[in-house]
């Protein structure tokens, strides 16, 4: 009998098969590299609160145990810190799948979904993966334009993200233009606040968004601990929203999506404020330090509040961003392409420890010089 291939096979919903699968930072650099320097998923340079590693080794000799389903001592941890209410709180395995169930929840096949020109990518993906339509609204300068999101939406929309700062430009979208993004958003569309960088900025006029959600229907903000807390291998995020949207989110997540070690990890990591204040003052050291570098040896960076910086290499291929990362790679510092995100001419790098930042900015030196 001659089948069609999807009459003999399981086929993937409508959709699913136009997803980019994401690609994460190398973590390799090539054979023979003494030392790596992974410097290509944002991660924290001064490792994870010793407190947390502590706790992680204390949790490991009960591991037969199901974790607390509520993973309730994290969300009381979080609340205390931030000053909220742990009923507007659901923690996830990493804020990604955060970001995944509200696609899931708020959007139907047909819908639309609004993220930015140089937005992170993961929001296209669960899109996508929600059979919706990822609508892309243009950025100026490489900032989220309130305007040109709001100019976005049709009566298709039901969600916009947007990541302040965002990943991977570094820009991030002040405050009073975010309420006005909000105050122009129909009440029916979700605002999601991505805040995953949100304790690396110092800047008066940026809020990470918990007022905003506080006084509102449609807002939320995610954050993560796999950034400030150093703990991207425990996949730890968590939502602020209104009960409504935590009601439906416990309906939508897994019984037990927070394992036990990522809610000792992450109690811990919290408790260790002096860890949090070392990351933070390591950083406010390196970025301007990186910044003004790598600006000094020729080189355009995008202006940024995270803790990595987008670095745009001239045109030609002598120098450009692809040669420049075979270059760095070689000797061991891995950056990230950021080609998917529109920048086919760019590396973002995370800021790391001194050996390496000043290592990228020799290497970069010598590799502009040849
Ligand atoms: C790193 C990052 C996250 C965090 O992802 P996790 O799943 O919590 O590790 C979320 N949003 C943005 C914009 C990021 O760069």
């Amino acid at each position: 009998m001659n089948q069609a291939p999807d009459q003999i096979r399981p086929r993937p919903r409508a959709g699913i098969m136009d997803i980019t699968a994401y690609v994460p930072g190398k973590s390799t650099a090539p054979a023979g590299v003494a030392k790596v320097h992974k410097l290509s998923s944002n991660e924290n340079p001064l490792g994870a609160s010793p407190a947390a590693i502590e706790a992680v080794r204390d949790i490991a000799g009960r591991l037969e145990y199901y974790p607390d389903g509520s993973a309730m001592r994290l969300r009381q941890a979080i609340a205390e810190a931030h000053g909220l209410n742990p009923a507007n709180i659901v923690c996830s395995n990493g804020s990604d799948e955060i970001i995944g169930l509200l696609a899931q929840t708020y959007l139907e096949p047909g819908d639309e979904g609004i993220y930015t020109e140089h937005g992170f990518l993961v929001y296209q993906s669960y899109i996508r993966a929600a059979g919706a339509v990822p609508v892309v609204a243009k950025e100026t300068d490489e900032r989220a334009d309130a305007d040109a999101i709001l100019a976005a939406v049709s009566d298709r929309t039901k969600i916009v993200f947007l990541a302040n700062p965002n990943n991977p430009t570094g820009t991030y979208m002040p405050f009073e233009e975010v309420r006005r993004l909000h105050a122009g958003l129909p009440g029916h569309v979700l605002l999601v606040l991505d805040a995953a960088y949100a304790e690396y900025v110092r800047r008066n006029d940026y809020e990470a968004g918990v007022e905003l959600v506080a006084g509102n229907q449609n807002v939320v903000m995610t954050r993560t601990f796999s950034k400030i807390h150093g703990l991207g291998g425990a996949r730890i995020g968590w939502m602020y929203a209104p009960a409504h949207i935590i009601d439906a989110m416990e309906r939508m997540r897994g019984p037990f999506n927070v394992n036990a070690v990522a809610i000792e990890a992450g109690v811990a990591a919290l408790r260790d404020r002096a860890h949090v204040e070392r990351t933070v003052a390591h950083n406010e050291r390196w970025l301007p330090w990186l910044s003004e570098e790598l600006t000094k040896i020729g080189l355009r960076v995008t202006p940024s509040v995270g803790n990595f910086i987008l670095i745009h290499f001239p045109e030609g291929e002598r120098h450009s961003a692809a040669a420049a990362d075979a270059y760095l790679s070689a000797q061991g510092y891995i950056l990230r392409r950021v080609a998917g995100y529109g920048f086919p001419n760019a590396l973002r790098m995370t800021v790391g420890t001194e050996e390496a930042n000043r290592g990228v900015v020799a290497a970069l030196t010598q590799f502009l010089k040849d």
